[in-house]
């Protein structure tokens, strides 16, 4: 092999980079991680959640180390109409199996916690830079990157820039996400005191809850609502598709729908007295496996978001326990290849290979229709919502007028919306799920 500066240069430390990272230097690699961001985290959004099963396998003891907020206990979904909300709440033991948890997580100290354990293992940081292209030989090969006045190469260079992807497409040739593929996410932060969010939300000490919405959250346009329970803070936020964001006919832009959630009867409760403490959005990629690019190169392998790994189903949302996941396969594949001596494409496939072979891909493909079932039900959104909220009034309510048996109080407002209509959109998205 020819001398570099670095075995290895990762481009971006969020969880997919950083994992990649310590995976390398814990091989005893060199490695040069180079993030924009003044420190690992400072630029980095989420809902969030993590689904813990991908962290454990590269950090065993995550539990004891890393800057969890709550394990996650309650699950809730809701179907939200301007003014009423019905509502599935879920708690079970097995939520919190090992190997089943899931945890609320901040991005700024957690990305802080897994920039240190790559550190720590012996990869090199330069922060505060952004990697402006990704340099190549007469072959197309890429040989490193160059960041400011600097060209730094490497035998192998793994491209984990998150879902903006401005190095795969300028330097690699991936395609840009469509406008459909991507959807935009706006999130604040409250703080709460700890035991008031557990009396709140009926957990017990330390655990915590998940919610996400549809209907009105997003005044009935594609999309959903989230909120999550941290140690002394509550995440909320919503998520809307590209096109209703950049529509500027639309009457409710995405700020605007915040701050309506924000008031809606369901919500505003639960943020009572909470104080505002931080606020930011970013990009989320909803394409699922039709928006996965290549991500397998001659001296380059792509991770995370970079490589369209994120799913919304509306129940879970998904993108840190793929970007671990696949920053962990990049990071163990390029150790391969160096200890083989080959960095090229073929060098570097068994990061394909073990791509597929796991839930990465797999789960992608499973579920491969179902954002264009979302996208093409808009009465999931509209219709729905107030469906449910007619069906419980009916149920609900008691007015002393002598009351017809319930199938005949609620088919006539299913009839309302069709009966075939309803029976073949949910053959439609229970096909899809
Ligand atoms: C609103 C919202 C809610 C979400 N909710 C959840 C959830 O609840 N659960 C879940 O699992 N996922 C969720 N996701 C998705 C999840 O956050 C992402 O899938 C995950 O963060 C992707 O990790 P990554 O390492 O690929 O990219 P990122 O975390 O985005 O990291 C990319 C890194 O690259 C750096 N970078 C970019 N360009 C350059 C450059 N040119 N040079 C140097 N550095 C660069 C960035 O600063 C950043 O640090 C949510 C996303 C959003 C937006």
């Amino acid at each position: 092999m020819s001398e570099t500066d670095f075995d290895a240069i990762v481009v971006g430390s969020g969880c997919a980079g950083a994992v990649a990272a310590y995976e390398l230097a814990k091989a005893g690699k060199s490695v040069l991680v180079v993030e924009r961001g003044n420190f690992a985290g400072a630029k980095n959004m989420t809902g969030g959640r993590i689904y813990s099963h991908s962290l454990k396998k590269v950090f065993p003891d995550f539990e004891q180390e890393a800057p969890l907020e709550r394990k996650i206990t309650h699950e809730r979904m809701a179907f939200m109409d301007p003014a009423a909300q019905m509502a599935v709440d879920f708690t079970s033991p097995e939520l919190a199996e090992e190997g089943k948890d899931s945890y609320s997580v901040l991005r700024a100290p957690f990305d802080q916690w897994l920039a240190s354990k790559a550190e720590d293992a012996g990869a090199e940081y330069i922060c505060g830079i952004a990697v402006e292209e990704l340099l190549k030989d007469g072959a197309g090969r890429v040989t490193g990157v160059r960041a400011g006045e600097d060209e730094i190469t490497a035998e192998v260079t793994i491209l984990a820039e998150g879902c903006n992807t401005v190095l795969a497409e300028k330097c690699l040739g991936n395609p840009r996400p469509k406008p459909s593929q991507m959807a935009v996410g706006i999130k604040q932060v409250f703080e709460l005191p700890a035991a008031q969010i557990e009396d709140r939300f009926l957990v017990p000490e330390g655990e915590g809850a998940a919610m996400l919405f549809v209907g009105d959250c997003t005044h009935g346009n594609v999309g959903g609502g989230f909120l999550y329970t941290n140690k002394d803070s509550i995440s909320l936020g919503l998520v809307a598709t590209i096109s209703t964001a950049a529509d500027g006919a639309n009457p409710h832009p995405v700020y605007q729908m915040l701050e309506d959630f924000k008031g809606h009867p369901a919500v505003a409760p639960i943020i009572r007295g909470a104080k505002l403490v931080e606020h930011s959005g970013h990009m989320v990629p909803e394409g699922g496996y039709d928006m996965v690019p290549r991500y397998v190169f001659d001296g380059c392998l792509v991770a995370g978001e970079t490589a369209g790994l994120c799913m919304n189903m509306g129940y879970q949302v998904r993108g840190m326990d793929f970007a671990v996941a696949s920053g962990q396969m990049a990071g163990q594949a390029a150790v391969r290849a160096l200890d083989a001596g080959d960095t090229s494409a073929a060098g570097l496939a068994s990061y394909k290979t073990a791509m597929e072979n796991s839930f990465v891909i797999q789960d992608l493909e499973t579920f491969r229709k179902w954002p264009h079932t979302m996208e093409g039900w808009s009465s999931m959104f509209t219709d729905y919502p107030i469906m449910v909220k007619e069906i419980f009034n009916a149920l609900f309510s008691v007015d002393g007028e002598p009351q017809k048996p319930l199938l005949k109080r609620m088919m006539p407002l299913v009839k309302k919306r069709g009966l075939f209509k309803l029976a073949g959109e949910m053959r439609k998205a229970v096909k899809s799920l």
